[in-house]
């Protein structure tokens, strides 16, 4: 497109383009895209780029602009490019050594801060931490509890930890390199055990690896991959959690589309009782809570 080359850019002539860039490279959100991708550039809300249409961008801006398309259509995510995703109403800092915390997570933290309603001190573990999203937004909302995330990746927990000092619950929170609880022990425990134990699991089944849309391919493999049922980790968690739960605690974990039945009678068989399992907006069994015993 020779217009690409054109300097004078405004505002609306620039999102004009990009969107029919955008949909010509099959991005599938086009219009939406350009305006976040824009609105980060120019520094105007969304709604604003429309009441600036005919503003001129700057050469640097321009500059700045068109890297940022450019990785969009190599279909790196939003988020990604801009380094940050809210979620809880917060915004996290993330990079591709994390997931992309996802909307329909945002079901299994209101879950858990329901279920801990009442209880004074809350001690939470979070298994897989990642971005460190799910147990962040829960000490952030849960101003006296305290938490302990792991996470296999070292990458991963420099981002966790960067979101605890950016949300100023840096010192509510321990971080530990570990696959699952491998590396944890009695020491790690709080007395009597943890209250609540919160994961959201790699859940995708080998099978389906290679058809993730391009997107969901720029996260980490070690995030998705859930084995070849894609329960590996609910396996493996089931029997590693139980240790380091309080009696009267709670295991509130994100499950994949259809997995609910599966994971039921795994929990059953290794001693725990499922509480219950809640849907999310699009009406997918996403949540469920556990407790150990009958
Ligand atoms: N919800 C993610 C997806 O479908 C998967 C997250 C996970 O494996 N825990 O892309």
């Amino acid at each position: 497109m020779s217009d690409a080359k054109k300097n004078n850019w405004t505002i609306g002539e620039i999102l004009q383009w990009t969107k029919q860039y955008f949909s010509e490279k099959g991005v599938e959100n086009p219009r939406l895209d350009a305006e976040v991708l824009l609105s980060d550039i120019v520094k105007l809300d969304r709604l604003r780029l429309y009441v600036n249409f005919d503003q001129p961008l700057q050469q640097q801006e321009l500059d700045r602009y068109r890297d940022y398309v450019k990785k969009r259509v190599m279909r790196l995510p939003v988020a990604y490019i801009l380094g940050r995703k809210e979620f809880m109403g917060l915004e996290f800092a993330v990079n591709p050594a994390v997931l992309i915390p996802r909307p329909e997570t945002e079901l299994l933290v209101e879950t858990v801060l329901k279920r801990l309603e009442g209880c004074q001190n809350p001690a939470i573990l979070d298994i897989g931490t990642g971005s460190g999203a799910i147990i962040l937004s829960v000490l952030k909302l849960l101003p006296a509890a305290t938490g302990l995330a792991v996470d296999i990746s070292p990458q991963a927990l420099a981002v966790a930890r960067d979101n605890a000092d950016r949300l100023g619950v840096a010192e509510r929170v321990t971080f530990r390199e570990s696959n699952l609880l491998t590396a944890l022990g009695e020491p790690d425990k709080p007395a009597g055990g943890f209250d609540a134990i919160l994961s959201n699991p790699p859940y995708i089944k080998d099978e389906d690896i290679p058809v993730l849309a391009p997107e969901v391919g720029k996260e980490p493999r070690t995030a998705l991959a859930g084995g070849r049922d894609g329960l590996d980790f609910y396996r493996l968690i089931l029997q590693e959690a139980a240790g380091y739960l309080q009696p009267e605690g709670f295991l509130a974990w994100e499950i994949g589309a259809g997995q609910s039945e599966d994971i039921s009678r795994l929990a059953r068989e290794s001693g725990w009782t499922v509480t219950d399992v809640l849907k999310d907006l699009a009406g997918i069994e996403r949540v469920m809570v556990l407790i150990i015993g009958k």
